[in-house]
């Protein structure tokens, strides 16, 4: 009998299931006060849970008691504090903290949406796969200078690998529709498999808008080149061929500590000064 082999793509059978589907969220006005610009800890509620891909969910929060959600920059993040097993005392629980990009944009006033990737031996992760729509978690916030400072007198480059784009999510968004920005943006976005990618219409939209917004989407790893309609390799290899005027640009990297070092090595090299070149590690 020949053995049995998962098809191409399919999940790591280690995964945890995705989520069932669910209705979309229907997002009431909400009594409350308002909550204040300075960081705070607060109680929020998991209202909604996204599957994106095999290994990231989105997770849609509100705060008990507010009308809105905090007052934030685009780029900023928040703390998550939540009790997660314990690993050196078997059926304890001791409080985790973990800092999480806001990925929404703060025009949408109605939730802050973060883009996790579930680290499989990870100490907090797992335990947030756990949660449900309706759960509690603590948060405290916003924190942060990962931000784009206005006026933009720059152009911009974005570059992220995997979830390292949570946070240029909202941070293009504000400044394409918040802030009207007319600069040039490039976005070099690295992903492994085809599978992975996350926020891909959105981008997309956005680059219909806005004439002076580019999107580069590229795999490492493409299980599909004849269909993949991006660009292959790391983000770093692609700056030379991208990058218009790096006299002239601002970058801003995020994700692992590899990339963004490879990135800044590159991003010097065609003459992006370190002033300009900011970044925001997620280890
Ligand atoms: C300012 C800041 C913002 C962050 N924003 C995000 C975010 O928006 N989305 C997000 O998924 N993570 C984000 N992180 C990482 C996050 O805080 C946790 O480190 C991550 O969720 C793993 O937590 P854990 O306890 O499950 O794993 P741990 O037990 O803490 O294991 C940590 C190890 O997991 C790996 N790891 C951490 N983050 C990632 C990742 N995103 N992708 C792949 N491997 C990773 C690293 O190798 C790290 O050494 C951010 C970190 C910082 C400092």
């Amino acid at each position: 009998m020949s053995e049995q082999k998962p098809p191409l793509g399919s999940l790591n059978p280690e995964l945890p299931p995705p989520l069932p589907a669910a209705p979309p969220k229907i997002w009431e006005p909400r009594a409350g006060k308002k909550p204040e610009a300075r960081p705070q800890s607060y109680t929020a509620r998991l209202d909604e849970i996204l599957q994106p891909t095999s290994d990231v969910r989105l997770f849609r929060l509100t705060l008990d008691g507010y009308s809105e959600i905090i007052p934030f920059q685009a780029g900023q993040f928040i703390q998550m504090l939540c009790p997660c097993p314990d690993m050196k005392k078997p059926g304890q629980t001791k409080k985790v903290i973990r800092s999480y990009s806001i990925a929404s944009p703060p025009e949408e006033k109605r939730f802050l949406e973060f883009c996790i990737k579930l680290v499989m031996d990870g100490k907090f992760t797992p335990t947030l796969w756990n949660m449900r729509p309706g759960d509690s978690i603590d948060l405290r916030g916003p924190y942060g200078k990962f931000v784009v400072d206005e006026p933009v007198e720059h152009d911009l480059v974005f570059i992220a690998a995997g979830t390292g784009i949570a946070p240029f999510w909202g941070m293009i968004y504000h400044l394409l529709k918040g802030a009207h920005v007319k600069r040039d943006i490039l976005l070099v976005f690295g992903l492994r498999y085809e599978s992975d990618m996350l926020y891909e219409r959105e981008f997309k939209q956005l680059a219909a808008e806005h004439p002076n917004f580019r999107p580069i989407f590229t795999l490492s790893r493409p299980r599909h080149p004849e269909t993949w309609w991006g660009e292959t390799g790391y983000v770093q290899t692609l700056l030379p061929k991208y990058l218009k005027d790096p006299g002239h640009t601002k970058a801003f990297i995020c994700g692992l500590t590899p990339m963004i070092e490879q990135s800044v090595a590159q991003l010097a090299k065609l003459g992006v000064t370190s002033d300009r070149i900011h970044y925001e590690r997620y280890d």
